[in-house]
């Protein structure tokens, strides 16, 4: 049976990276998609709208810092305005600061939680009426290997990204009797602007790629199947998990 509307699916840090291929891969799977990242990124941004409107679906630009519970209402506001409704949320957007304990300073901990992990819940508290309405969602968050067994100089990244999980949990737990599904990806080392804090160095990356069982570092065209997956009803029946999609470097 095909559904009489088209679903409507937002990523947030959507403009490059891991967020830009999941956008497109969500237009092309046909997908209407609200495309969400900072405003600085507008541009980068607008370029991604285009590349996911050639797929034949509508697709916007939403401009908001998702650390920001003012910024996140108006953004979810918008996307209800212009599409109507909501099907499946991809947590995407993130940043990286690398630091030792010793001497990371209490903003760069308190700036890596508040995008990651905040920012995580926060749009997922201004998106849950609307899928509580539908009595249908599909969650992504997207956590990272990090969070799972730390990396040294990440501490307060992979702090978020546990948090990330723990918080996917609690949502598959409330909301399993609404017809929402929540689950995490953890994507390893993959070949983006942040994957390049780890990969610059040669040396680095061909350490990291001998971690993987694949001897590979990832491109974000890795990430996306795994994300399609968890946005369809192929996954009805999967919540509260967290997928590792880093060609083999963490096994549990
Ligand atoms: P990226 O290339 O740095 O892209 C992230 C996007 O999010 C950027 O456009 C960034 O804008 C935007 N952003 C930052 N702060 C934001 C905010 N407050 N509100 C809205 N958007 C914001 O990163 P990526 O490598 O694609 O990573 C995407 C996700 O995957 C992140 O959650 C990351 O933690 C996770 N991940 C990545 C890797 C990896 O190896 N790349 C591994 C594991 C997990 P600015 O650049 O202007 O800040």
């Amino acid at each position: 049976m095909t559904t009489p509307f088209r679903k409507v699916a937002l990523v947030t840090g959507a403009s490059r990276g891991i967020g830009r291929a999941i956008a497109l891969d969500l237009a092309q799977r046909g997908f209407d998609v609200a495309l969400n990242d900072i405003a600085r990124q507008a541009d980068t941004l607008a370029e991604t709208v285009r590349e996911a409107e050639a797929f034949g679906g509508r697709a916007i630009a939403l401009h908001a810092d998702v650390s920001s519970k003012a910024d996140v209402s108006s953004m979810v506001e918008s996307l209800l305005a212009q599409f109507g409704r909501i099907d499946a949320v991809v947590n995407n957007a993130g940043i990286l600061i690398a630091g030792p304990v010793e001497t990371l300073t209490e903003s760069s901990w308190d700036v890596v939680m508040d995008i990651n992990a905040k920012g995580t819940f926060l749009v997922i508290q201004a998106t849950l009426p609307a899928m509580k309405r539908q009595g249908y969602g599909r969650i992504v968050n997207i956590a990272s290997i990090g969070g799972k067994h730390g990396a040294p100089e990440q501490a307060h990244y992979s702090a978020s990204k546990a948090a990330v999980m723990g918080f996917t949990r609690v949502l598959a737990q409330e909301l399993g009797s609404s017809g929402i599904t929540a689950n995490c990806i953890c994507p390893g080392i993959i070949l983006t602007d942040m994957g390049r804090v780890n990969l610059d160095d040669p040396e680095v990356q061909k350490i990291w790629r001998s971690k993987t069982a694949q001897d590979r570092i990832g491109a974000p065209e890795d990430v996306v199947g795994p994300v399609a997956f968890f946005c369809s009803d192929d996954s009805a029946f999967v919540t509260g998990q967290t997928l590792n999609v880093d060609g083999g470097i963490v096994f549990s």
